[in-house]
């Protein structure tokens, strides 16, 4: 086997760290603001509030608008290609204002699931073609890093040895193509928790996933420290009985130190369909585990941080500052789970523990 192979450039190299390290800030997290106008239909339709871009945008210019000091807890977001371009209505480009307030933009640049032909109901995600191309350009428009999703499924004979290798593959060209771009990956397996595996199934599973994962970015010269993994917590099926917090942060940090390089710049989970309490607590019992944890550990969560604001809003201009709070509060609870210091129940949201999941979800 052929070892030939060149580093990149040492100004690439402290680059991509840079970025990485700044997400990574201790204490604060990213916001996932990234649903695609699809999967915004559905969460504009739980408030009555019609799918248009333009309500799309007020959303959006409520999250980033949130006072200032939300940059305590909150380092990075990440858009989605309207967003990247749309503007607060006194016309500032929304990449603008994240700016001012020292948070990172980044966007999602995935296509979406298809299905892997002769599967289980398998999928992979599709979006290389033109992604060079694209992202060049969204590093000229100010984004710094980039999100890709890949979804693995639990059943009886599933994931396949195919779905593990391909996905593994598609997140390994996509990482390499957004590193050549001077843009941060984050390399997302998620690991759906639809099914009623007990844990250590679901640990077996995301060990194995991840394996996979970083054989294939090693084959493909991805530069670690100038990556961050975005995975699942490692739970019992959404169908079983669920397990506590101190149970999920053995299985997660024993799953990763398997089989996550201490090089990885950030492991910075999803919330997958936890309510936001829930989600909350068990980053906390995560973060303060103790147990080998090389990896700096964050949150980048959608639904567990805009639950309980999406729903204040209501579609409603008077709802606003309300709606902030909210997010505010959940961004700060995050924050304090990310350094362990969390207090189970001490900061309270209006759906704070209703289950966000969603069957076979799509972003
Ligand atoms: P949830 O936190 O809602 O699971 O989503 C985060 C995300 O970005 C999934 O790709």
């Amino acid at each position: 086997m052929s070892s030939f192979f060149n580093y990149p450039p040492q100004s690439l190299q402290d680059e991509l760290k840079c970025i990485a390290k700044c997400i990574m800030t201790p204490g604060k997290g990213i916001l996932a603001a990234d649903e695609s106008p699809g999967s915004m239909s559905k969460r504009m339709e739980s408030i009555g509030v019609e799918n248009t871009e333009e309500n799309r945008r007020r959303y959006r210019e409520l999250l980033f608008t949130c006072d200032d000091s939300i940059s305590n807890y909150i380092s990075a977001v990440i858009l989605q290609h309207e967003t990247v371009y749309q503007k607060t209505s006194d016309g500032t480009p929304f990449i603008e204002v994240l700016q001012k307030k020292k948070i990172v933009p980044g966007i999602k640049v995935d296509m979406g699931v298809v299905n892997l032909f002769g599967s289980d109901g398998e999928t992979t995600t599709q979006g290389l073609d033109n992604l060079h191309e694209r992202c060049a350009q969204y590093k000229k428009d100010g984004c710094q890093f980039a999100k890709w999703r890949c979804v693995l499924k639990i059943g009886p004979n599933i994931p396949s040895y195919l779905s593990i290798l391909e996905n593994a593959n598609v997140l390994a060209r996509y990482a390499t193509i957004c590193q050549a771009n001077r843009i941060v990956p984050i390399v997302e397996p998620e690991v759906l928790p639809d099914g009623s595996h007990d844990i250590e199934q679901g640990q077996k599973v995301t060990e194995t996933v991840l394996s996979f994962v970083y054989k294939a970015l090693h084959d493909h010269h991805v530069y670690l420290e100038g990556t961050l993994l975005k995975p699942n917590m490692v739970t019992a099926g959404a169908a079983s009985p669920k397990c506590t917090p101190e149970q999920v942060a053995n299985a997660t940090v024993t799953a990763f130190s398997r089989t996550v390089p201490p090089a990885v710049g950030g492991i910075v989970f999803l919330s997958g369909g936890q309510s936001e309490e829930e989600a909350t607590v068990n980053l906390n019992a995560i973060c303060s585990y103790q147990g080998r944890k090389p990896w700096p550990l964050t949150f980048s969560y959608g639904r567990a941080l805009q639950a309980s604001c999406l729903k204040a809003w209501g579609g409603k201009q008077e709802n606003v500052v309300t709606a902030q709070e909210e997010l505010m509060k959940r961004a700060k609870a995050n924050g304090l789970a990310a350094l362990g210091q969390y207090k189970s129940g001490a900061i309270t949201t209006a759906g704070g523990n209703v289950s966000l999941f969603v069957k076979d979800h799509a972003y």
